[in-house]
This record gives structure tokens, C-alpha cells and sequence, in this order.
């Protein structure tokens, strides 16, 4: 938001962009708005709480720990923020527990539950520890059944809640594994009871867009996506865009996602399931689709698997700040020697990914390469890594696409850190964006899927016209809406 005011005030952006990004801005506004039809101003606070909440938990969060949450994050998830590691915390209050069981001041004193969060390296035993608890109560609980299993696998971020009596002995205890799983484990004379406790969130379809102003995680950030929502979009396009060097400020983006509510509450994020990307005046959709045997894959409206052979740009983009102004041979390589590759200018540490499956050729150091990684992909393609701070696969390996093989460096013949990235077909250089149309054909949905495709996508299709239309429509009356937009 910050970094969009900044924009709009340093004259950097002409007149034209400045107005089409206001409007855009509102556009998105108008949108979550519209899409709560009653009780505006509320509604609108709700989003404003919850985009600051989750910018605010980005900044918050280590960065080491944004990025292992993003690694274990799949590419097609259905309850990604569900899960308690992530971002989400931030937004979980008290009043999401079960009601009966929340500390509060009605409740006696006797009977005070006192809920701790697990945090990094803690244990059942440290909780127990740490609530005044032996580990003779731990035991006690950890026999009550083959459910108490859960709780020797705690993570940071859940919840572990113990109700003590006056004489300060374990009465309850419960463990919240994410907001839609609790277990309540109720003290029967010596032993305990195990409960499990399970709550369906309430499904509600969000339609969320934006234009690249700074980054695209920036951007994405601003139109409200969590973390792992922006991952996820640049996962399902990262074999169509590169979203390093391809972007231009007058790219956009319109996602429409799942949103899970309990008791009126956002509790977390579901899958993408439509998402456009217009880059450089071409606009790329994928939908989502579930197999009739509940795999799930994105896919063009015609049937074109979203994951190509190769992914675009073979680096974790997503935290580099990619300005426009970056050039598509960095400006450290003058062409004082032939240059046959693609520079991407990250920071040292950045990971680096396999383009696509295969097997290490080679994994080595040498003088004007540093440390280099090059993968066979079949016959025909390879591609080569150079320059790497260090390298996490050895030759023989398999890989797999989007598996990280290095991380980006300044070794050998380079100035600042950076990937030189080649792709060889039958050894000869080539840049990828020129051959597309002859690469190895992405996947196409099976004939025995084709009805249900049809089916699917043909009403995700309707449903994203419709809110795009609405949001048109909004649009066009959007002045009401101004004062609510500045106060952002
Ligand atoms: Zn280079």
C-alpha cells in the first residue's frame, strides 16, 4: 500500500498508468464490496482488517519461516491457509475456539483454561512443563486412546489448551491441530476421554485483481492474496510467464478463490479456483479441475494442462523485487565475451529449481562457471545453472521439476550474484520464450475426463464472466466509494 502511494507521488508513473492504477484500485475495492452486498461499511473492515493482519504477519513472520511454509505448500491445495503454520495465525482470535471453552472472565476461576501456543522446538513434554504439569498428567493423557498421537506431533503456530481444578490437577485438556480440528481429551477419574471435534467452515467465493505495480507479490499482497495464494498463481503460470523478465506495469491479474468462514469469521483461504494473467497484452487462463478419482490440476479452457515441461524462470521469484527496468541481459555483462544465456539477478541464497524433470549431468565447480549444475532433461533438452553460492544435488540424481538443485550465487566469472540460466536443445543455445509452440506439448485432459471437464470449467468459466462483469458494473458507479478508498 506504502509502496503503491510512493508510486503514485514520485512522478515516476505517467498521468495515463496513474489513473487506470487508481481505478484498479478502487475496481478491487468495489468488487469485495459488491461481493458483500449488505453491510458495507463492516464488511469493509473486515477486508481491511484482514489484508493488514496478513501484510502484517509477512512482515512479521522470519524469513526463514515464510519461505519453509511456502516450500511445503502444494501447488494445488485445498485448505493452504487452514494450516496453522502459516500466515493465518495472525488472524485467529480467541473467539475462534470453541465458545464453551474459551478463557474469559465468566468462567470461575477454578476452572481456568490457560491455552498456550506451540512454538519452534517445543514439545508436549515442555508444554506440560511450561503449564505447571508433570509428566506423570502427560502420560495420563497420551494413554487415553490411539487419538493422543496427534499430540506427539505438535507444530508451532497450533494451540494446546489445559483446564486446571483449584488444586491445580489436569482436568481438560485440548489441542486445537487448526481451526476446523480439535480434540478435547476430559478427565474420567484417573484416565482421560478423547473427543474429537471437527467444524465444516462455510465456502464463499472471492474475486480479487490487480496490476503489477512494483512486483508482482506486492501487487498481490495489495489485492488482498495471502502468501501462498500468490505462490500458488505464479506456480499455476510459471510454465506460460516468466515472472521475472517478462513483466510490464501494465500487467494484471484477476483470481477468484475460495474464502472459509466460521461463525461469520474468516477462518482461512481455499483453492484458486479461475485465474487470468495478462502479460504484455496476452491474457492466460487456467481453471481448476478435479479428477473424478479427486486429483486436481489447473487447466486451460481447452484442456491444456497449466504445468509445461518447463518451468519459465527456474527461480524463486517470488521475493526478488522485480523492477521493469531490468534489463534482459544484466547490465554486469557487457558483450566484451558472448553471452548465450539468461541473467536473473537475485539476491545470493535465492533457490534455484530443476525447469523440469530429469536427471544431474553434471554438478561441478569450475573457474568461469563457479558452481554449476546442468540436468538432461530427455534426448533433446538440457539446461544449465551457473554461478551458484551452492549446490544440493550431485550428477546421477533425479529431479523433479521445481525441486531445488542450488541456490544463486556470484561464483566464477561473475560480478554480483545472479543465475545464468541456459537451455540447450540437441546442444545448441536457445532462449526458451522463442520456441514455445515447439516444445514437448503440456498434457491434455484425458477423453474419459473430457464431460466432467466440460462441466466444470464451462460453469467456473460463467462464474468469473459474472463477477468480472459485476465488478465492470461497479466500476461504473465507483465515486461512491472514494472517501472509503483514501482512508486505506
Ligand atoms: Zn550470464
Amino acid at each position: 500500500m506504502l509502496i503503491f502511494a510512493a508510486h503514485l507521488f514520485s512522478g515516476l508513473i505517467d498521468p495515463e498508468l496513474k489513473n487506470r492504477l487508481m481505478a484498479n484500485k478502487h475496481l478491487q475495492l468495489i468488487k469485495k464490496i459488491k461481493a458483500a452486498a449488505q453491510d458495507l461499511p463492516r464488511m469493509h473492515m473486515v477486508l481491511v482488517t484482514t489484508a493488514l493482519a496478513l501484510v502484517f504477519f509477512a512482515l512479521l513472520l522470519p524469513s526463514g519461516q515464510v519461505q519453509a511454509n511456502l516450500r511445503s505448500m502444494p501447488i494445488i491445495g485445498t485448505d493452504i491457509d487452514l494450516n496453522p503454520q502459516m500466515a493465518l495465525t495472525g488472524l485467529t482470535t480467541t473467539s475462534l475456539n470453541e465458545p464453551t471453552l474459551n478463557v474469559g472472565a465468566s468462567q470461575a476461576p477454578e476452572d481456568t483454561w490457560q491455552e498456550l501456543t506451540v512454538r519452534k522446538g517445543d514439545n508436549l513434554a515442555k508444554l506440560f512443563d511450561r503449564a505447571g504439569l508433570s509428566a506423570t498428567d502427560m502420560n495420563d493423557v497420551l494413554q487415553s486412546g490411539p487419538e493422543a498421537k496427534s499430540l506427539t506431533h505438535i507444530f508451532p503456530g497450533q494451540k494446546v489448551a489445559f483446564q486446571l481444578d483449584k488444586n491445580g490437577q489436569l482436568q481438560a485438556l485440548r489441542y486445537d491441530e487448526s481451526q476446523l480440528k480439535s480434540t478435547h481429551y476430559n478427565r474420567d477419574e484417573n484416565s482421560f476421554v478423547a473427543e474429537k471435534i471437527s467444524r465444516e467452515p462455510e465456502v464463499r467465493h472471492q474475486l480479487a485483481s490487480g496490476h503489477i505495480t512494483s512486483s508482482f507479490y506486492k501487487s498481490g499482497l495489495d489485492a488482498g492474496l495471502s502468501d501462498a495464494m500468490i505462490l500458488q498463481l505464479a506456480e499455476v503460470f510459471g510454465g506460460e510467464i516468466d515472472f521475472v523478465l517478462d513483466l510490464r506495469p501494465s500487467d494484471q491479474f484477476v483470481v477468484l478463490y475460495d474464502q472459509y468462514y466460521l461463525d461469520g469469521k474468516k477462518v482461512g483461504n481455499g483453492p484458486i479456483l479461475a485465474a487470468s494473467f495478462t502479460n504484455q497484452g496476452d491474457t492466460h487462463s487456467a481453471f481448476r479441475y478435479v479428477y473424478a478419482n479427486g486429483e486436481v490440476g489447473y487447466f486451460s479452457a481447452d484442456g491444456v494442462s497449466m504445468r509445461k515441461t518447463f518451468m519459465r524462470a527456474p527461480l524463486d521469484f517470488i521475493r526478488i523485487s522485480s523492477p521493469f527496468s531490468l534489463s534482459r541481459v544484466h547490465p554486469l555483462f557487457n558483450t566484451a565475451r558472448p553471452h548465450r544465456g539468461i541473467d536473473y539477478a537475485a539476491p545470493t541464497g535465492t533457490p534455484v529449481y530443476a525447469a523440469g524433470d530429469g536427471r544431474v549431468l553434471q554438478s561441478a565447480f569450475s573457474d568461469s562457471m563457479g558452481n554449476y549444475v546442468v540436468v538432461q532433461h530427455n534426448g533433446t533438452y538440457s539446461t544449465k545453472y551457473l554461478h551458484l553460492s551452492k549446490r544440493t544435488v550431485k550428477a546421477g540424481d533425479r529431479v523433479k521439476q521445481h525441486q531445488v538443485i542450488g541456490a544463486v550465487g556470484s561464483t566464477g566469472w561473475a560480478t554480483g550474484p545472479h543465475l545464468h540460466y541456459e537451455f540447450l536443445v540437441n546442444g545448441v543455445h536457445t532462449n526458451p520464450a522463442k520456441i514455445a509452440g515447439k516444445l514437448p506439448q503440456a498434457e491434455r485432459i484425458a477423453s474419459s475426463e473430457q464431460r466432467r471437464f466440460g462441466d466444470q470449467v464451462h460453469a467456473l468459466q460463467n462464474q468469473f464472466a459474472a463477477y468480472a462483469n459485476e465488478s465492470k458494473l461497479a466500476r461504473q458507479d465507483a465515486t461512491s466509494s472514494d472517501n472509503q478508498h483514501k482512508s486505506l
